[in-house]
């Protein structure tokens, strides 16, 4: 006589090997009743779909190590004159388009005022998008940058607002109706702007102002100032005069548009691009400049238009020469103010910034970073 214990297990066991025989016999059954052409077209078509994949990956990673080609206007140039690079450059500044790319944060809805640390090849507008606020609102809410809104250095800590608005610091005696006319809003948004409801004391009444705290002003602005550009400079009479025809100065992406506060475009590429004189003119200017153009060129081109090319990582060209339209005059660099190598491109004419995008001639390059 087996004990009850050991005539369950018995029976467990017997059980188990007719269900996995049966199952066995089943999957046989089965792969009969399925004929060989169903599965042989099966399997082909799973081959097929991997290698449809193992293709689409490779040209993916073709596509990303690719180097990027860039038409050099003046390759067939002759008697370059030679520019030293420097060997020792920040590899961060190194931000070759295309390359960089962001990982900024998902747009999630901040309340806060937010501090942000300016990165390799960041600029007003880019941190302003990724912040999801308007580039003004970075400005007004940074002070020196109004001046200077390409004055950005990488490290710069910079105050992000959290909504498009002006960010004011409170003064002694200002209400929230003297604050929302002085930055042209509604007091109303002011009041119900979540950021302000946690600094101010609202319930009260009248309502608390914190002094040298933040105020956030939903919608609001300040003035534009549109500033005359000075030029002392003397161009001689019988210097050469331009074509009124204006080319792109460099091969390169544009990572800056022309904005009310950027009164040029900021063309990005390699240090080292070729920059070339946009039109025929007389070089007013070779050398460095202390507002934070760095190594900059002002070309005069004779019928009320000059162009200014800054950051430069070299010369070509002297002060006092005369240029042709697309002739070499530097090389794309990133000194002075700046997060990276570009060009940062000026159009004056008749002493007013014009927006260079719809002025020059060709095909308008992409965008990058944004
Ligand atoms: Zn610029």
């Amino acid at each position: 006589m087996q004990d009850p214990t050991t005539a369950l297990t018995t029976r467990v066991n017997a059980l188990a090997n007719q269900i996995f025989e049966r199952v066995a016999n089943l999957r046989i059954e089965h792969a009969n009743n399925v004929s060989l052409f169903t599965r042989l077209t099966a399997h082909l078509g799973v081959i097929a779909l991997v290698l449809i994949a193992l293709l689409l990956s490779g040209i993916q990673i073709q596509a990303q190590q690719q180097p990027r080609n860039y038409d050099d206007p003046v390759a067939e140039q002759e008697n370059l004159p030679e520019i030293n690079l420097d060997p020792n450059a920040n590899p961060q500044n190194d931000m070759r388009p295309g390359v960089v790319i962001f990982t900024s944060n998902p747009k999630k809805e901040r309340r806060d005022v937010t501090k942000y640390a300016v990165k390799a090849g960041d600029n007003v507008s880019v941190i302003a998008a990724r912040f999801g606020v308007t580039p003004d609102s970075v400005i007004w809410a940074n002070g020196p940058l109004e001046d200077n809104p390409d004055a950005l250095t990488i490290g710069q800590e910079l105050v992000i607002p959290p909504v498009s608005g002006v960010l004011h610091l409170v003064q002694k005696g200002e209400t929230v109706q003297s604050i929302a006319t002085r930055f042209k809003a509604d007091g109303t948004a002011i009041f119900n702007d979540p950021f302000n409801q946690t600094i101010h004391d609202f319930k009260s009444s009248p309502p608390v102002l914190a002094v040298n705290a933040y105020i956030m002003v939903p919608g609001g602005s300040k003035p534009i100032v549109v500033k005359k550009v000075q030029y002392s400079a003397t161009t001689p009479q019988n210097a050469i005069k331009g074509t009124s025809n204006f080319q792109w100065p460099t091969a390169a992406c544009i990572s800056q548009l022309y904005w009310a506060r950027h009164p040029g475009i900021d063309l990005a590429n390699s240090k080292g691009t070729a920059v070339v004189a946009t039109d025929a003119g007389y070089v007013e200017f070779v050398g460095w400049d202390n507002s934070g153009y760095g190594n900059m060129i002002l070309v005069n081109h004779g019928n009320g238009a000059i162009s200014r090319y800054a950051h430069l990582a070299a010369f070509a060209v002297e002060a006092g020469a005369s240029v042709k339209k697309g002739q070499l005059i530097g090389r794309i660099g990133s000194t002075g103010r700046s997060t990276g190598p570009h060009l940062h491109f000026e159009l004056i004419v008749n002493g007013i910034h014009r927006n260079p995008v719809g002025i020059l001639k060709g095909n308008t390059p992409r965008r990058c970073y944004r």
